[in-house]
């Protein structure tokens, strides 16, 4: 998602690792109209997320939000068709593994989005105020939470990334 917003969380911040030192890179974000990002991605096996493959992904993944500015970048963003985003907030990045809206609450709010994969451009979108997230860590802890406010509109964008939605088709929906 698109800069400009400041969250707090409090949970999942990713400490440093100092298993593996990796050298970081960021990857070239995949644009609206490229295939990857109409993909509905399929739930990770837990046993990947100890890989260094992986690992490397979310510090690519990572590295890439903070060179393009972003608060959040969805793995198909990168040409990497995988449930996991990572999102920035206050108390530094976080990654979820196999991200699921389990719940929506009834009251929506409108505010303006935008997203890396559409540069440049900006819209109001429509989305629920509150929603619970069902996920893992990446360290394959499974956590519920409800996310609220700007929080939960970065969950349902990012999550809509995973199942091959952009927030364009939200304003068509919505019209
Ligand atoms: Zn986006």
């Amino acid at each position: 998602m698109g800069a400009g917003y400041k969250m707090r969380a409090r949970y999942w911040v990713l400490g440093a690792r100092c298993t593996y030192i990796y050298f970081m890179a960021s990857k070239k974000i995949v644009t609206i109209g490229n295939e990857v990002l109409r993909q509905k991605t399929e739930d990770l096996d837990p046993q990947e997320l100890q890989t260094p493959e992986f690992l490397q992904l979310l510090d690519d993944m990572i590295d890439t939000m903070a060179t393009a500015n972003g608060v959040g970048l969805a793995a198909p963003q990168i040409g990497v068709s995988k449930r996991v985003f990572v999102a920035e907030t206050d108390d530094g990045p976080i990654a979820l593994i196999n991200a699921h809206i389990t719940h929506y609450h009834k009251k929506m709010a409108k505010y303006e989005e935008g997203c890396l994969s559409i540069p440049g451009k900006f819209a109001d979108v429509w989305r629920h105020r509150e929603v619970t997230v069902e996920a893992l860590t990446a360290s394959g802890e499974p956590i519920q939470f409800v996310a609220k406010g700007f929080f939960a509109r970065v969950m349902q964008h990012e999550i809509d990334h995973l199942d091959g939605i952009l927030y364009v088709d939200r304003i068509e929906e919505q019209k």
